[in-house]
């Protein structure tokens, strides 16, 4: 069963991800790739797509609220690492709540996460 994230992806669609540049470390392998990035201000960049009246992360794969996938998981910059989905560590998350509300989504609820479980 997929987890609850790969079947929505609506705060990638939300929110403007903005962090310091020294999240970009093309280098090491391990940092936001910079062609994703653009420039915000001197010291922060922010997802293309994030900065927009209709905010898409260039990075969002799929559809969202059927699938959808980071294309950087691993690579995604610390404001995507510190949104909680709601009820994944048993407390309610307001950022993925209000993502999900605006996408038509329902908020997730602890059963979301009992079949996670149990898959
Ligand atoms: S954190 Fe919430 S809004 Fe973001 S992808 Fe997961 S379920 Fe969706
Ligand atoms: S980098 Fe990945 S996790 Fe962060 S907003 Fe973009 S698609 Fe979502």
């Amino acid at each position: 069963m997929l987890h609850p994230c790969q079947r929505c992806g609506a705060c990638c669609a939300t929110y403007r991800v903005a962090f310091h540049w020294m999240e970009t470390m093309d280098d090491s392998g391990i940092g936001v790739p910079e062609a994703l990035a653009e420039t915000l201000d001197p010291h922060r960049l922010a997802m293309r797509g994030t900065n927009a009246k209709a905010p898409r992360c260039i990075a969002l794969h799929g559809d969202i609220g059927i699938e959808t996938a980071c294309t950087i998981y691993a690579r995604r910059p610390s404001p995507c690492r510190a949104v909680m989905a709601s009820y994944e560590d048993g407390t309610v998350s307001p950022q993925c709540d209000k993502a999900r509300l605006l996408h038509g989504l329902a908020p997730l609820t602890p059963a979301d996460w009992v079949a996670q479980r149990a898959s």
